[in-house]
């Protein structure tokens, strides 16, 4: 029998009506239009002291995509997003969109070799960085990439300002060879671009996973992908325009995108941002926004908890809290709740999903699997199939562990220029997600193993086949395995191990020093082991789950 003919939760969670992607706004602009129609002067950013409402947001993407149009963009063009939680983030995807272009988001931790390769892999033509990352990074890199205009801006617009029609801020200097993101929207505010149209299947934005092998694959998240999961926040969640939405999660990533930037655009409620999560400044923001529905990984809670002066006067108001992308402890959820009276509730899904496709339902208790002591991940969200499958790719009865293999409408057609990866993940438009967990006969799903060798870092994902290749760029090093250890605050974390070529040297320190240069902070290996010879079997394959095991 199969897992998804039986769904148990059907009865009890879910709505039961059919989900047709299209039915309500056949693409992600519509979705926000209905908002500007329904609600203008409602907020839709909060950023520091600056907020914006539904209509002057509606006014700056519009004269943002006239902009993009003025300088050559054509449809399907793609622009890339190299920013922090910044207003302009929503901006300039939504002003890619209004332009008919597709939009790329970008890790801005992201460092030189990691943005060279996303921008040549989508071919990106259009760069919007903020001024330091552009200058730290990008202005090395953009010479030999695809991107013929670079847009820059500053964290500090629409901090303060609230007049979003003032000039922009005349004591930031514009790098050479940039445009003013805030200029080009001034000199076109007013103007509306020509209408388009984009339909469900037509790709809202590339989001970048690694691999196993090879370079990173854009994930093609659909604006029919976007939309349904921004609906299931709002209506499998419940968050409506009577919410207000804390941003802990960085929107470049699925997470921060769909459960934070699409489900504001949709409801319309109010999105509280703060540049980056850190933990004082997110606390300063709930006394002042009193946010009601926040999102992110555990880490975000494990740093309120220790946030100096949090108090559970604080957390009145925020009560829906949702958290995924990585294990959840159950003892972490007990002492949030003991210490703040909230509790977090479990929620699952990947970049592929564009965001959730399990979630606890907000009312009901998550149980615990006695085993492994995993708290179950939820049961599916609606017209979500999930089947558990073994090995030989057969259904598996619950109870019984295997890969979670997932349908539905917020699964992605494929990755970017990649047919074979798209083959390989997505068979048939089936989503493996590399997850071994089982079913329970009420229907909660459990993680209970990973496939795939990624090292999942408090959320952040790192394939050990890219820090492996960064280390093997160091001149001492013969040979290199990394691995995930357990971390007791990210839950896992990096770390290398490497054999030396004859008669050279390298320090454990030094070659920490190397892989963090050169790669996104998350990802470097906090700690490297120096071995005579990596465990090996005998046809010479480097055996990972040995050193796992040391
Ligand atoms: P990403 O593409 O960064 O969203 O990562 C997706 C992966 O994160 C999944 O394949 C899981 O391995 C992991 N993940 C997501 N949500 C959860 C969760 N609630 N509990 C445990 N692992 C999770």
């Amino acid at each position: 029998m199969s897992t998804y003919d039986e769904r148990p939760w059907l009865a009890r969670y879910d709505a039961g009506q059919p989900h047709d992607v299209a039915a309500e706004f056949p693409n992600a602009l519509e979705m926000f239009q209905d908002s500007v129609r329904r609600h203008p002067d409602l907020p839709l950013i909060h950023y520091f002291d600056g907020t914006l409402t539904v209509r002057e947001f509606d006014e700056l993407t519009d004269a943002f995509a006239c902009a993009l149009l003025e300088r050559g963009c054509s449809p399907g063009d793609r622009v890339a997003l190299y920013l922090q939680n910044v207003p302009q983030f929503g901006i300039a995807m939504v002003g890619a969109w209004k332009a008919g272009c597709i939009a790329v988001s970008i890790n801005p931790m992201n460092r030189h070799r990691e943005l060279a390769l996303l921008l040549a892999d989508s071919g990106a033509r259009v760069l919007v960085a903020l001024r330091g990352l552009y200058e730290s990074v990008g202005a090395a890199v953009l010479p030999d990439s695809p991107v013929e205009l670079t847009i820059t801006t500053s964290e500090h617009e629409y901090q303060t300002r609230s007049d979003p029609r003032a000039l922009p801020d005349p004591i930031e200097t514009v790098p050479t060879g940039t445009e003013d993101m805030a200029g080009l929207i001034a000199a076109h505010r007013g103007r509306r671009p020509p209408r388009v149209s984009p339909g469900p299947d037509d790709v809202a934005v590339l989001t970048y996973t690694s691999g196993t092998t090879g370079p990173p694959k854009g994930a093609m998240n659909t604006h029919g992908n976007i939309v349904f999961d921004a609906r299931v926040w709002r209506d499998w969640i419940g968050v409506g325009a009577d919410d207000v939405i804390l941003g802990v999660a960085p929107m470049f990533h699925i997470t921060g995108m769909v459960g934070h930037l699409a489900l504001a655009l949709l409801t319309p409620a109010p999105l509280v941002l703060t540049h980056r999560f850190e933990a004082t400044a997110a606390v300063d923001a709930i006394r002042e926004h009193r946010p009601t529905f926040t999102v992110g990984a555990i880490t975000v809670f494990i740093a309120l908890m220790n946030a100096p002066g949090a108090s559970k006067d604080d957390f009145t108001s925020l009560r829906k809290i949702y958290s995924g992308g990585a294990p959840i402890p159950p003892s972490t959820v007990q002492a949030f709740e003991q210490q703040f009276g909230q509790r977090i509730h479990n929620v699952y899904g990947l970049t592929e999903t564009s965001s959730a496709t399990h979630a606890q339902p907000f009312h009901a208790e998550s149980p615990v699997d006695e085993l492994s002591g995993a708290l179950s991940v939820g049961v599916p969200v609606y017209s979500t199939d999930v089947r558990i499958v073994g090995e030989d790719g057969a259904d598996l009865p619950p109870g019984e562990e295997g890969e979670l293999v997932i349908s539905g409408p917020q699964v992605v057609p494929g990755y970017w220029n990649k047919l074979e990866e798209t083959a390989h993940a997505l068979p048939g438009g089936a989503l493996h997600t590399g997850d071994v967990g089982y079913m329970d006969a009420a229907g909660w799903f459990y993680l209970v193993d990973r496939k795939k060798d990624q090292i999942n870092a408090g959320g952040y994902k790192v394939w050990p086949r890219e820090v492996e290749d960064v280390l093997y760029e160091h001149p001492a090093v013969r040979e290199a395995a990394v691995v995930g250890v357990a971390d007791p605050y990210r839950g896992e974390t990096v770390k290398g191990y490497v054999s030396v070529r004859p008669g050279q040297r390298a320090t454990p320190e030094e070659l920490v020093a190397f892989c963090k240069e050169r790669m996104a902070a998350y990802k470097y290996p906090r700690e490297v082991e120096v071995l005579d010879e990596l465990p090996k079997t005998t046809t010479g394959k480097l055996l990972r789950r040995e050193l796992r095991a040391r």
